[in-house]
This record gives structure tokens, sequence and C-alpha cells, in this order.
């Protein structure tokens, strides 16, 4: 047993260092698809804090990196990773993972050529990566500068979306379902770049610039993020908030503007509940990175 999870850990460090080598940020993975190496923080009060800045490994997703030797430090941290994550949304790939779930009940592949279909767009050639569970990831690119948030059968039912903060299980990761591979014939391809068509779908539209007309960034944003969901009609209420308090907590701001998130959201006429549940999910989004 032991030899087998030493095998396993050696073959998931090669195929890690390998995509790095291809640009793609990488962390080691435990069995259970989670981050292999827990929160230097795990014990602290108030442990969403730090992202990183104490230069400690364990911080998720924002441990991912493509220096070979900081991957191999990773791993040898955690001798128990049989897989690694690669972090979506990062440069220079800007990774987006749109993730065909195939419950019994869902067709997400149907899902998808009939968005296709109806938003005028093709799926192109890319890396397909088959999940143990018989689902699909696609891995396609994104520009800079646009930030696709995750999502959970938000598009259609069935397919979820690995973006910013988010992150995808590499083939040749084992975890505790199976091993995950790269589809026959798509392994030797570069992700290839997201349709603009489906891109729009995915990444909602820009906050309304500041004051001074600057578009909303980093601790500046926190005012352009709360007017963006203020101003929100009904049935963009929700899709508003979330995306809103996702760029809020991707920069650190999330829990210092979730009050006044949660008054712009109720102003727009969001019940408060709903709202504190949006800005949650965000914030576990955010924090976890969510990967499948
Ligand atoms: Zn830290």
């Amino acid at each position: 047993m032991a030899t087998i999870d030493r095998r396993s850990a050696t073959l998931a460090l090669a195929h890690a260092l390998s995509a790095a080598e291809h640009g793609l940020p990488v962390i080691p993975l435990s069995r259970t698809k989670l981050p292999a190496l827990r929160s230097p923080h795990r014990d602290a009060p108030d442990p969403l804090l730090c992202r990183g800045e104490c230069g400690r490994p364990g911080h998720g997703v924002h441990d991912a990196t493509t220096d070979p030797a900081t991957v191999r430090a990773l791993f040898a941290a955690a001798p128990w990773a049989t897989g690694y994550g690669i972090a979506c949304g990062r440069p220079p790939h800007h990774l987006i993972g749109v993730d065909l779930d195939t419950k019994a009940d869902t067709d997400s592949t149907a899902a998808l050529r009939h968005l296709a279909l109806r938003h005028l767009f093709t799926i192109p050639e890319t890396v397909v990566v088959l999940t143990p569970s018989g689902g699909r990831h696609l891995w396609l690119t994104g520009p800079p500068g646009v930030a696709v948030p995750n999502s959970a059968s938000r598009l259609a039912p069935g397919i979820d979306i690995r973006g910013a903060g988010g992150y995808l299980v590499g083939p040749g990761s084992l975890t505790a379902h199976g091993i995950y591979r790269t589809a026959p014939g798509t392994g030797h391809l570069a992700p290839a770049p997201c349709p603009g068509a489906l891109l729009r779908l995915l990444a909602p539209p820009a906050p309304l610039p500041d004051r001074a007309g600057h578009p909303a960034q980093g601790h500046a944003s926190g005012h352009g993020l709360v007017q963006f969901v203020r101003a929100a009609h009904e049935g963009q209420r929700n899709t508003r908030l979330f995306w809103a308090a996702c760029r809020a907590y991707e920069n650190g701001i999330g829990d210092s503007l979730a009050d006044a998130l949660t008054t712009a959201a109720v102003a727009a006429g969001l019940p408060e509940r709903e709202a504190r549940a949006t800005i949650a999910s965000a914030a576990r989004l955010s924090n976890l990175g969510s990967g499948n």
C-alpha cells in the first residue's frame, strides 16, 4: 500500500511538473481532490485573511505555481498527494474549465450543443480530460483582464465553470474514484481560445466605472461593485450580486464589503436572507477554489 502510494505520489509530481512546464500553475491534491496541504492558519480564529502572504504553503489554489523548484517543495511537503490541481484564470493561459457532468438526469453535452447552436459558436478542438465518473473537462483559454467566475449549473444544468479562483484536477491524477486522463487525441493539443460568444455568457459585464471614470479595480472597486449591485434590475440581481461578491473576495475586500453589498442587493429588491446566502457562496468559492 505504502509502495503504491509512493508511486502515485511520484507520478503525480511528474505530471504536475509537466503541466507547470507548459505554463499551467499547479498544486498537490489529495485523493479527495482537495488541496493536499492543510492551512497553516487552521487553528486561527479568522483563517480567511491570508492568501499566502505569510510565506508558508497551505493556501489552496493560492499556492499554485509554475516554478519547478516550488512545485517539488509543495509535493515534498505533501507526500500523500496522489494528484494535482491546475489553477484556472491565471496567466499566461487564463484557463477556463468547462466541466460537463454526467448525472443520470442531465445531458450536459447536449445542453452545451444546444447553447452553441443558440449563441452561434462552435467548441474548438482542445484538450479534453475524462473524469473517473464519466464526465469531461474542456480546457479553454481566456483573454487577460476578463475574470470568468466559477459557477455551477448557471449556464445550463450539469455544466460547471472553473474560472478565477478555481482549479481543475489535472490529467494523470489518481483520486478515490479513479484516474483522470486526457481523451484520446487531445493530450498533445494546446488549450484553444474560448469562443467570444461563449465568453460573453461566462463573463458578466464589467462593473460601472467609479466617479473619476476609472474602471473599478482592487481596493478602489468597493464603491463600483456596490453600485453595480444597486443598479441591478429584477432578473439580474442575484447574478450581479454573486459576481460582485466574487470580485470582492478575489480582491481581499469581501468580508469588509459584505454588509454594503447586502444593503445594495436589498435596495435592488433581493430578500436579505437570499443576499447573504449568495455572498456566502461567493466567499466559499473564492476561498476554497472549486475543484472537481
Ligand atoms: Zn498564510
